[in-house]
């Protein structure tokens, strides 16, 4: 008998979405000036959050459409307590996933041997300044050494790969581009510069603070050659190479300055249950109301691909329309 087809889940564009990026709270135990707006956010009630096990019949209803990989992000993802358990239910499911998770590494120093235990097989580390009151400006908080021990105890906790995401900032982390580049000659991290996006009401963003990816490179470029390094399949929108003899390599992110869309395999769940169908667009698929009347995998299933026949074919940002939701409560 021929194995019955996993149906894919495939947009107008004929891309084929694989990857569903979760915010499971809107919570964070910083303060990013170019992600949250500066006079704080109202914080959403307990009961206006998607439950762990709400999360979860979405996350299954995309697997059965071949969505296999899972970013768990935020707000600060590690703030939402029972992370570890969720991520080992997860990884206990029948179809298997790959999950990932994006994190401030805060409580990396805590969490993250047993979130490697629990079966999270990749982690993104933000981290735009390796100076400590540079940090502090950035992030509200002076918590650099907390962080590097978290990224310390990542290291040695077995994740099958690391990156490092540092937002570049004119005039504000810029100073230290080539510092960051030089981690990866040590560690065996992917150190990933990242273009400055206008996202919600964030006050912060300005064209004078933006660098793009191409002007990142050719600093770096400064430091030494930079070697290409080939890309696996579906592996994001990095453009990668290694310093000569480096242990980790380099990437170079350009939402802003170049489009990658066309070949975007995402959707995103915010955590008040709504699928976001583009980071850099407002458009939103309500999937809370039917969680919430009880409806099952076929039916959750069909608000996915909803949201999939909604992708646009490009983002706004250039035609100089800005998302109303600050990335905090996307999740990046
Ligand atoms: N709190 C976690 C963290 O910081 O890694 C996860 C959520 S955070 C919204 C996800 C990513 O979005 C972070 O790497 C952050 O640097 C990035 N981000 C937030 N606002 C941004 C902006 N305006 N432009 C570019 N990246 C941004
Ligand atoms: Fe929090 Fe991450 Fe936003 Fe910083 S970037 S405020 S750590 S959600």
């Amino acid at each position: 008998m021929r194995k019955k087809e996993q149906p894919l889940l495939v947009d107008r564009f004929q891309r084929r979405l694989s990857y569903l990026r979760v915010s499971v709270t809107d919570r964070c135990n910083l303060r990013c000036r170019y992600c949250m707006p500066p006079g704080g956010v109202p914080k959403l009630a307990h009961p206006d959050i998607l439950a762990y096990e709400e999360i979860r019949r979405v996350i299954q209803a995309a697997s059965s459409l071949g969505m296999n990989k899972i970013r768990l992000t935020g707000g600060e993802p590690l703030v939402r307590k029972g992370m570890v358990d969720f991520i080992r239910q997860l990884a206990e499911l029948p179809a298997p996933l790959d999950v990932r998770m994006t994190t401030n590494g805060l409580l990396l120093a805590d969490k993250a041997r047993d979130l490697a235990a629990a079966g999270l097989r990749r982690v993104n580390i933000s981290l735009d300044s390796l100076d400590s009151r540079t940090y502090e400006y950035i992030t509200g908080l002076d918590v650099l050494p907390q962080v590097w021990r978290g990224i310390q105890t990542a290291l040695d906790a077995g994740f099958d790969r690391i990156k490092l995401n540092c937002v570049a900032m004119k005039g504000v982390n810029d100073h230290e581009l080539e510092r960051f580049a030089q981690l990866s000659r040590e560690y065996p991290l992917e150190v990933r510069f990242i273009e400055f996006m206008p996202m919600g009401q964030v006050d912060f963003w300005s064209r004078d603070r933006f660098l793009s990816a191409e002007e990142i490179q050719r600093r770096i470029e400064g430091l030494d050659r930079l070697e290409a390094v080939p890309r696996e399949g579906d592996e994001g929108p990095a453009r990668v190479f290694r310093l000569p003899g480096a242990l980790g390599t380099l990437g170079f992110i350009s939402p802003v300055s170049n489009h990658f869309c066309g070949a975007c395999n995402r959707l995103r769940l915010t955590a008040e249950g709504k699928i976001r169908v583009c980071l850099l667009s407002d458009r939103e698929v309500d999937i809370k109301d039917a969680l919430r009347a009880g409806a099952g995998p076929e039916e959750l299933a069909g608000l996915l691909r909803r949201a999939a026949a909604a992708k646009p074919q490009n983002h706004l940002l250039r035609q100089a329309e800005t998302p109303r939701r600050a990335m905090h409560s996307i999740g990046g």
